[in-house]
């Protein structure tokens, strides 16, 4: 995928197009974005697109994009929230540098324009509650009626606003709103609330203020403070673009940002609202924010997702003005296009079945040396040990084999990859009549996979783990997709019950080649015909990783329709 991107000669989104206008004519001299994210969850793969396009631009263009929290609501957000959100975004490649911002920095420049907005005449202190504000407002076809409070004057707005500011009302007994036109087309112009009384201790300014400014009121004033030129969001806040123009033509901003809105990436089998994914962490459906089944940047992280990976899809699905849903499995390949190209191979058993090649010397360990990266010839060769006791995954023994089943059967030969021909003898079952062990027979003349001579052919290549020198037991986790339905999340349908049951699996007894022992915390395999795999960066012990299967060699998903 990355390269066929590469390939295609450039195509630029109409966002870039308007930027390189606006640099040919003048009117800016250099680009500043920004990505605002409100603290009060952990970043997923539709902020991923965000991301890479706002930092994206300011690294194309040679310009600077701020990282700045929108944090005005103080009851919702936490540290914590802060914190990840850096993490993930410099893991995803990006740097704001010095540029790192919080909404509530401004709140005394918010307090001072609403005071301006106030002596102008244009912002009122309305004693209404939320509900008569909301009676009252009209709908699409009527216009709103105005406030009783609306002509109060100057100096009595001042003193009210002030007295709101001090403390001395409770919390929704008054608000501060702009006087635009209780009549206008567009609802968000219809006096909006700029305050709001809100007795909430804030995670930067504590107990200082309490009163609070409107999300509407603070992110084109805090855009234009940082002298952003084009401020990218998502097409639901484009009719609260006329508001947005209203501020800052009435403030007295320093500079002029422009807002352009583009789509919300969804993505199939998922759910992308953080109240949602809030729910699933605090319901305990999931481990964490960064359960590897989660569409947060740091649940994909620990499941093994490569960044590259993710810019890689951002890219691909590229900047519309439509909104739409892509379909998950185009991530998934951007992840196993880029685990294919990186990943060294290993041999791992899952679910094992002992084998004993009854004539192979007991005392003799022979090295097969397996390439470790066909895909990249610098990451060498290994040498994997042999001996006669072994262990093959039970997928690949079958005790009643249909013709058509090519792997180990009784009586059947297979290739062990890289080592011999072998050839099931006899199957040992224990009381309950479960196979065991299967005692085999190798061909000597087959070393390293060779043909014989006498021009015996087999049809299939297994993996296999030499049973005296694997790492095991070893932990492996089978992640799958969160939800069975392809769209979990719609007016009728709650995701809660689609949740796929089977989307997590722990395995305890597998058997691994020996060298994944040293595998460090994020370091990811491919398993030889099984899948993509990362060492888990949370549940870690020196010498013993535990696995995390990342995603499948082929997607299995294809052909399964939604239930
Ligand atoms: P949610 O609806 O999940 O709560 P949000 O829009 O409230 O998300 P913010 O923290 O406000 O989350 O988002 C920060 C930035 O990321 C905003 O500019 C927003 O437009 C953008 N963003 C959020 N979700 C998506 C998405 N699915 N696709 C693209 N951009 C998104
Ligand atoms: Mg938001």
């Amino acid at each position: 995928m990355s390269n066929e991107t590469a390939d295609k000669p450039e195509h630029k989104d109409f966002i870039r197009e308007i930027i390189d206008a606006d640099l040919a004519s003048g009117k800016h001299a250099g680009t500043v974005t920004r990505f605002p994210p409100e603290p009060n969850g952990y970043l997923h793969i539709g902020h991923a697109k965000a991301i890479c396009l706002s930092f994206g631009i300011a690294q194309e263009y040679g310009g600077r994009c701020n990282l700045r929290f929108d944090d005005t609501n103080p009851s919702k957000e936490e540290q914590e929230y802060v914190d990840s959100i850096q993490e993930d975004i410099r893991w995803l490649g990006f740097d704001w540098g010095d540029d790192l911002f919080f909404a509530s920095d401004y709140f005394d420049t918010l307090y001072g324009y609403a005071v301006h907005l106030i002596k102008e005449g244009k912002a009122f202190v309305d004693d209404q509650t939320f509900a008569e504000m909301k009676a009252t407002r009209g709908n699409l076809q009527e216009p709103g009626t105005n406030s009783p409070f609306r002509d109060r004057s100057v100096e009595e707005n001042l003193e009210l606003f002030e007295k709101m500011k001090a403390g001395e009302f409770e919390d929704g007994a008054k608000v501060l709103r702009a006087k635009i036109d209780m009549a206008h087309v567009n609802m968000n112009m219809r006096d909006p609330v700029l305050y709001r009384i809100l007795r909430a201790h804030h995670h930067r300014t504590g107990d200082k203020w309490c009163i609070y400014p409107m999300y509407d009121f603070t992110h084109g004033q805090s855009d234009a403070l940082e002298h952003v030129t084009h401020s990218l969001c998502t097409l639901e806040f484009e009719n609260h673009r006329p508001l947005y123009d209203w501020f800052i033509e009435n403030l007295p901003v320093p500079a002029t940002p422009r807002q352009i809105e583009f789509a919300r990436l969804n993505v199939t089998y998922t759910v992308m609202s953080k109240r949602k994914l809030l729910q699933l962490v605090e319901e305990n459906y999931v481990s964490g924010w960064n359960d590897p089944r989660m569409p947060t940047i740091s649940g994909m992280r620990r499941r093994g997702y490569p960044a590259e990976a993710l810019r890689n899809f951002c890219k691909t699905i590229g900047i519309t003005k439509f909104n739409s849903k892509h379909d998950v499995a185009l991530l998934e390949n951007a992840v196993r296009d880029v685990m294919n190209r990186e990943s060294e191979r290993r041999m791992a058993v899952l679910d094992p079945i002992k084998v004993t090649i009854t004539n192979y010397d007991e005392a003799q360990v022979e090295m097969f040396e397996c390439i470790n990266n066909p895909e990249d010839e610098s990451a060498g060769t290994r040498e994997v040990p042999f001996c006669r006791e072994l262990y093959i995954d039970s997928d690949d023994f079958m005790e009643d084999a249909p013709k058509k089943f090519f792997r180990l059967s009784f009586g059947r030969e297979v290739r062990l990859r890289g080592a011999y021909w072998l050839k099931c003898n006899e199957i040992l079952k224990n009381d309950a009549g479960e196979v065991i062990e299967l005692l085999c027979t190798y061909d000597p003349e087959t070393r390293g996979g060779a043909n014989p001579t006498d021009g015996r052919k087999v049809k299939a290549t297994i993996h296999w783990v030499s049973a005296r020198h694997a790492f095991e037991p070893a932990e492996v986790r089978l992640y799958d997709r969160l939800f069975s339905h392809d769209n979990p999340d719609t007016k009728k349908r709650n995701f809660l019950d689609h949740i796929n049951e089977e989307s997590f699996t722990v395995l305890t007894n597998a058997k691994l080649e020996p060298s994944l022992a040293e595998w460090k915390p994020g370091d990811s395999v491919q398993f030889e015909r099984v899948g993509y795999f990362c060492a888990d960066d949370m549940d870690f012990e020196e010498g013993k990783p535990v696995f995390n299967r990342t995603v499948g060699l082929r997607d299995s998903w294809a052909k399964v329709k939604s239930r």
